[in-house]
């Protein structure tokens, strides 16, 4: 559709890191003016002649966007898969195109195109208008390789070593690994079962002093809103508006780094009390989902990543930012230098792919995908909920991550006495379960205490044959600080594994933590 009118953001040029001020505009750039005249004879590049390249066309054989059923039930049932499976269509990238705006391999495999092939700019600036609407007029979108890089770029050209970057106090451990190198710290922000806390974050703010810090204030925000990795949460509408208003009053960029989006759950029910899943048009989708931080960014001071990595494959190494164009710019100049632009392969056979489905056919698919997903997370809830006797409990303590929520928690009894030992929340989107063990209930913490135990724990599962992500790696404070929150966690990914392989996850895991809390020594 049209894209509303809005007012421009506003100039963030001060946010930019001397590395990215530092950046040359590309020496070729000059040249670019030129580029388009019909009758220009090109001597200017190092660019090989196509007839030279060895592939004079590819072609692949791609599922149709109605894979898979949109609704829990159908994407259970063989019947489905009997009628609606193996459906497949075909995608045919020629050397040169057959007409003006063919997609082509002449094209998507030559040099020259830091942004993309015109064809995926194009995806992607409707996809994004129509999906997130960003609350301002000059945003602009710039394709990349995915998020991992498109995180790499933002933290290197917002950040000067020394800097901090706030971030969920558990947050994805490859985020982290990114900045350390760059001699940035992440500053852990308290969260809450929908991500971080809005309160904490501005008390946080309003009461930074430099020197106990060691740091200046940051003015960055890393978050994960979506199927948070790893607690698995969703931020609600209320809450990112609650966090951009304080962004906008402490000047803080926020990088929005949303892979799941698409991988909405909902709140889990208990099978008992599942009913017929709704069925939403095509057109009524997106209006389902949770906004991205764009609908609320009335200045341009978000950075989205999105990334096809979860939606169409991780080994296309696709994805684009969503920015204000001062950035865009800072961030086309870093990926010259580096990246020059995604593999031409990859965005030929995703582009084709993609014009193929149409927009109607890719929305279509993405529905199919959040069906599929939430299926796994029903199927390996009821199977923690079948295998453990969980107990639904009200939490009040300020300092959990479910303070104010309801848990699901199993208890140990042992001579009279009854303990917890394990409790989690349902996830509401990603991929992920965030599983709290409670070390603290074990017989043999004061001796080893809670890092040691739950190391040990991990060991025995791998040992067991099941190999969950220990909660440690999660953490964004640094292994010193002794004043985080270091409960025990275990992060475990209903996204891959066969559903029976998933039953047997669980079965091992209750007999194995049933031994654990045995362990005398
Ligand atoms: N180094 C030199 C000396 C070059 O001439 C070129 C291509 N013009 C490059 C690097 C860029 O190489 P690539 O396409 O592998 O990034
Ligand atoms: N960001 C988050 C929060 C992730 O969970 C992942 C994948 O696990 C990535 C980024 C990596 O994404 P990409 O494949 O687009 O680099």
């Amino acid at each position: 559709g049209a894209e509303v009118k809005r007012a421009p953001g506003i100039d963030l040029s001060h946010h930019l890191s001397d590395l990215s001020k530092a950046r040359q505009t590309s020496p070729l750039k000059g040249l670019q003016k030129y580029l388009g005249h019909p009758n220009l004879i090109n001597l200017a590049g190092g660019l090989p002649h196509p007839d030279y390249f060895p592939y004079s066309r590819v072609s692949a054989d791609a599922l149709v966007p109605s894979s898979f059923a949109t609704s829990r039930e159908s994407s259970l049932s063989w019947l489905w898969n009997l009628f609606s499976g193996d459906k497949s269509t075909s995608l045919t990238v020629p050397r040169y195109p057959a007409k003006d705006g063919d997609i082509n391999l002449a094209q998507a495999l030559q040099y020259g195109l830091a942004r993309g092939m015109p064809q995926i700019q194009d995806f992607i600036r409707r996809f994004t208008a129509e999906v997130y609407q960003p609350a301002y007029d000059n945003w602009a979108t710039l394709i990349n390789s995915g998020n991992t890089d498109g995180w790499c770029r933002a933290a290197l050209t917002l950040c000067n070593p020394g800097e901090g970057i706030f971030a969920a106090e558990w947050t994805y451990p490859s985020a982290k690994a990114t900045v350390i190198p760059l001699g940035v710290r992440m500053v852990p922000l308290p969260m809450d079962i929908q991500g971080i806390r809005s309160d904490k974050f501005r008390e946080i703010l309003a009461t930074w002093d430099d020197k106990s810090r060691n740091m200046s204030r940051p003015h960055v925000l890393y978050t994960i809103p979506i199927g948070q990795n790893p607690t698995g949460g969703t931020m609600s509408a209320p809450r990112k508006q609650e966090i951009y208003n304080i962004c906008v009053e402490f000047d803080i960029i926020i990088v929005e780094d949303d892979p799941y989006y698409f991988l909405q759950h909902g709140q889990y029910l208990p099978k008992a009390s599942r009913g017929k899943s709704k069925e939403i048009q095509n057109d009524k989708w997106y209006s389902t989902l949770e906004p991205s931080y764009l609908a609320f960014d009335v200045q341009g001071r978000v950075i989205r990543l999105d990334s096809f990595s979860k939606v169409i494959a991780p080994g296309c190494r696709l994805g684009w930012f969503t920015c204000n164009p001062l950035f865009a710019e800072r961030l086309e100049r870093q990926g010259e230098t580096s990246l020059q632009a995604p593999c031409g392969f990859s965005q030929a056979l995703v582009t084709s792919l993609l014009l193929n489905w149409k927009d109607e056919g890719y929305t279509r698919w993405l529905r199919g995908l959040q069906a599929q997903y939430i299926s796994r997370r029903d199927f390996f809830v009821d199977c923690l909920l079948d295998t453990f006797h969980f107990t639904p409990v009200t939490v009040a303590d300020e300092k959990s991550l479910w303070d104010g929520g309801v848990i699901y928690q199993a208890f140990r009894e042992k001579s009279g006495n009854r303990s917890p030992v394990l409790s989690f929340v349902p996830p509401t989107s990603g991929m992920f379960v965030w599983l709290k063990v409670h070390f603290e209930t074990h017989p043999l913490y004061e001796f080893h205490g809670q890092e040691a135990l739950e190391t040990k724990l991990w060991l025995k599962l791998a040992e067991s044959g099941v190999l969950f992500g220990p909660g440690v790696m999660f953490s964004a404070s640094e292994p010193e600080d002794t004043t985080a929150i270091n409960d025990g966690h275990m992060r475990v990914s209903f996204s891959n594994e066969e559903f029976d392989k998933m039953k047997t996850a669980v079965e091992i895991f209750k007999s194995t933590l049933d031994h654990f809390y045995d362990e005398k020594r």
